[in-house]
């Protein structure tokens, strides 16, 4: 059974400067979506708060002490990250969507749950908030996995941005997985595939950085030759998944080229290696997402793959050439080679 676990409409008032893409239109989408599934039966619930102990397993201090300060205040963080009023408290919603998340599907009461959160967390650092996100919803929802027992989590981080910040969390550490596919060069400027993890975490970060203009076969090569053999030799306790769906061609801030089929397909791939793996166990959070009728369109798409029996990948055909794919395949062999067999 999944759940969709989802935010008031207070997120409305989150970030939402004049000509921001962060509009409020978003939670919007999301509510259409959630009302969609709840009508087939999906269980939705309201996420609790994080707790400090929560998030202090991923931010510092003093960076708790600065973010709980721009409650009730708008303000500026970084020259993408604003908040609102109500921001703060949207956001340890959003963190605890993700926590609440890991704790049904660790404690099998649900197989796969979607956290339908915003603000989106990837890029959030220790000590600071960057890129739209305040908390980094996944790696707290990581870290609280591995608190309460899970051996191994993988993240799968396909959001077109790569997630600098859930990188820097684990990247000492040999038990949390972190795989990325993202458009490179680009915003935030990590994520090159010689970026491999640290000390005794090296090669448990995987980068698959990939050009401009990657079309559904592409992302098909890299997930077939890169992202689900590393999975199975990792062989995670718990998967999960930054759902970012800012790669899609629709998108307006990103020049990736993936349908809406690409999406249904990509969480099909995980769900496959999670039944493998781990009983099922899969987690996935929103992350970006900048066109409305393609977030729509995806979201729908993931949950749909989430609910359906699980199956074989339906990768859709551009029949557009490109080798984009494979070029990146390439690019990760050799900072790989010493880790994993690569397809
Ligand atoms: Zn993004």
């Amino acid at each position: 059974m999944s759940v969709i676990l989802i935010h008031s409409d207070r997120f409305v008032e989150h970030q939402t400067p004049p000509g921001h893409p962060e509009r409020s239109e978003r939670a919007e989408v999301m509510d259409v979506v959630a009302g969609k599934w709840l009508k087939r039966g999906t269980e939705i619930v309201a996420p609790p708060a994080a707790t400090r102990e929560q998030l202090a397993r991923v931010h510092d201090t003093e960076y708790l002490r600065q973010i709980a300060e721009t409650n009730g205040r708008a303000t500026q963080l970084d020259p993408d990250t604003y908040t609102s009023p109500e921001s703060y408290e949207v956001a340890l919603l959003a963190a605890g969507a993700t926590v609440d998340a890991v704790e049904r599907v660790m404690g099998d009461s649900h197989r796969a749950v979607l956290a339908l959160v915003r603000p989106p967390g990837h890029h959030a650092e220790r000590h600071r908030a960057m890129g739209f996100c305040l908390f980094n919803n996944i790696a707290i929802g990581a870290a609280h996995a591995r608190a309460r027992g899970a051996r191994k989590v993988a993240i799968v981080d396909y959001d077109v941005h790569h997630g600098n910040g859930t990188q820097h969390s684990f990247d000492a550490d040999p038990h949390v997985l972190y795989i990325s596919t993202h458009q490179y060069p680009y915003y935030p400027g990590t994520g090159g595939a010689e970026e491999i993890g640290r000390g005794p975490g090296e090669g448990f970060t995987v980068n698959v950085p990939i050009e401009v203009g990657a079309v559904d076969e592409d992302y098909q090569a890299v997930f077939g030759q890169v992202v689900v053999p590393v999975l199975r030799q990792f062989e995670p306790d718990l998967l999960m998944i930054s759902a970012g769906f800012d790669a899609h061609e629709r998108d307006p801030l990103a020049g990736m080229r993936l349908t809406t089929g690409a999406f249904a397909a990509m969480t099909a791939e995980l769900r496959t290696v999670a039944e493998e793996c781990c009983r099922g166990r899969i987690v996935a959070v929103t992350e970006g997402g900048y066109d409305l009728h393609a977030l729509a369109a995806s979201l729908y798409a993931v949950v749909e793959s989430l609910n359906a029996p699980s199956a074989p990948a339906q990768w859709p055909t551009s029949g557009i050439a490109s080798t984009r794919g494979r070029d990146a395949v390439e690019a990760c062999r050799h900072p790989l080679a010493r880790f994993w067999t690569l397809g």
